[in-house]
């Protein structure tokens, strides 16, 4: 289903919506009303119940239509279940019906300008006020920012550090939220990703997730399921430009043959088809293990990024060179893969801050730790 989506309701636009930078709202709801806004989200409140493998699956598919929208959609669960996993009864049921169906959208707010990378010395401060806490700091690159309707903020309500941090949900329309302008990007121009600030803005105590002091951990438990959603992305974007090198592949003649004849560059794409395979394996052998929560699901999370991020995009770059000058022309719709999965490596954690994630584990062993 998310494939045939992917194939009559993206693909078609895709290169339209990158051109003119936009954000499918609509097409999103589309998506929603087949249960994608809320996929691993409970029942009770509209969600799909489904587990992270089948996230992944659906990630991938949506993703060979337009990887920016798929990993917009993404993000939007990833906070969902934020909530769903964290708040209280009241909460769940004041934001996830609509978040579900995608009327109402989400952005996860955590970087900042001085805190990209080491996200727990975020400065955003958030002070109590009898009833609601005043916030004061702006967030950088938020995804959605100024279209989103609920705002899942990390927000320093204590010491330095991680265990300083709290997680408030933050509505559109709340006095003291602004928005910068739209940023300028490489890719992923189909959604909107700009600043978010708070200036002397009035959250109510009542929309804080959990307990003081827990707002890093549920920031990185998000991010444990985002970091499989987005390496998804890349897959489903690698595969459709692999599958777009195919099928040009054998009907680009050069020296009198079809370059598909050619034996290096058959060996080109097996291993493109080959790596995508084995980034896909460990992909889905992580999110297996976050459903069974085992406790190494973090750790095969940052690797299954890591190597489905980085394969996606060297295989849509291989993709781009079969295809000659002609994949360096927009109409071919390749080098907006290329553009697309290039931030994949960067965000919800670099790549190496992924390895950063993985040596922890290893180094710590060495030590006897
Ligand atoms: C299009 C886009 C959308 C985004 N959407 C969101 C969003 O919705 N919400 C959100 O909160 N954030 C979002 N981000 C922010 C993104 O998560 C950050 O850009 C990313 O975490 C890196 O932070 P930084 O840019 O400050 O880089 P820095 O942290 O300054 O890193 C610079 C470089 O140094 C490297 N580095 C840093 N520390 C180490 C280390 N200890 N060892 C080795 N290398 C290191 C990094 O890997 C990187 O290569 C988005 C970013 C982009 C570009």
């Amino acid at each position: 289903m998310a494939q045939d989506f992917a194939a009559e309701t993206l693909a078609p636009n895709a290169m339209r919506w990158d051109e003119e930078k936009h954000f499918p709202v609509e097409e999103m709801r589309a998506a929603a009303a087949l249960g994608m806004g809320g996929i691993y989200i409970a029942e009770d409140v509209g969600g799909s119940g489904l587990s992270r493998l089948d996230a992944a699956v659906i990630f991938e598919a949506l993703s060979t239509g337009c990887p920016t929208v798929a990993a917009y959609i993404s993000i939007h669960n990833m906070c969902a279940w934020m909530i769903d996993r964290y708040g209280d009864e009241a909460q769940r049921q004041a934001f996830l019906p609509k978040l579900c169906t995608m009327e109402h959208l989400a952005s996860y707010c955590l970087t900042e300008p001085g805190a990209g990378s080491d996200a727990a010395a975020l400065k955003t401060k958030a002070v109590r006020d009898g009833d609601h806490y005043v916030l004061d700091g702006q967030k950088q690159f938020i995804s959605g920012a100024g279209v989103s309707d609920v705002y899942v903020v990390m927000v320093r309500t204590g010491e330095p550090g991680p265990a300083g941090i709290s997680t408030l949900v933050v509505e559109k329309g709340t006095p003291g939220l602004s928005f910068g302008a739209n940023e300028k990007k490489m890719g992923w121009n189909a959604q909107p990703t700009a600043a978010v600030i708070f200036e002397n803005c009035r959250v109510p105590v009542a929309n804080r997730l959990g307990p003081e002091g827990i707002g890093f951990k549920i920031a990185m438990a998000g991010l444990d399921g985002g970091r499989l959603n987005i390496g998804a992305c890349s897959l489903g974007g690698a595969q459709g430009a692999l599958d777009k090198s195919i099928a040009y592949a054998g009907e680009r003649k050069a020296f009198g043959a079809r370059i598909a004849d050619f034996q290096a560059l058959q060996f080109k794409l097996a291993d493109m088809a080959t790596e995508l395979e084995a980034a896909r394996s460990l992909l889905w052998r992580a999110a297996a293990s976050l459903d069974a929560k085992t406790p190494d699901a973090t750790k095969l999370c940052a690797m299954a990024k890591r190597v489905a991020t980085d394969t996606g995009f060297a295989v849509a770059n291989d993709a781009l060179q079969i295809h000659g000058g002609y994949g360096y022309l927009a109409d071919y719709g390749i080098e907006k893969i290329v553009r697309d999965l290039r931030v994949h490596q960067i965000l919800e954690g670099t790549n190496e801050v992924m390895r950063m994630i993985v040596a922890r584990g290893l180094v710590g062993r060495a030590k006897g730790n």
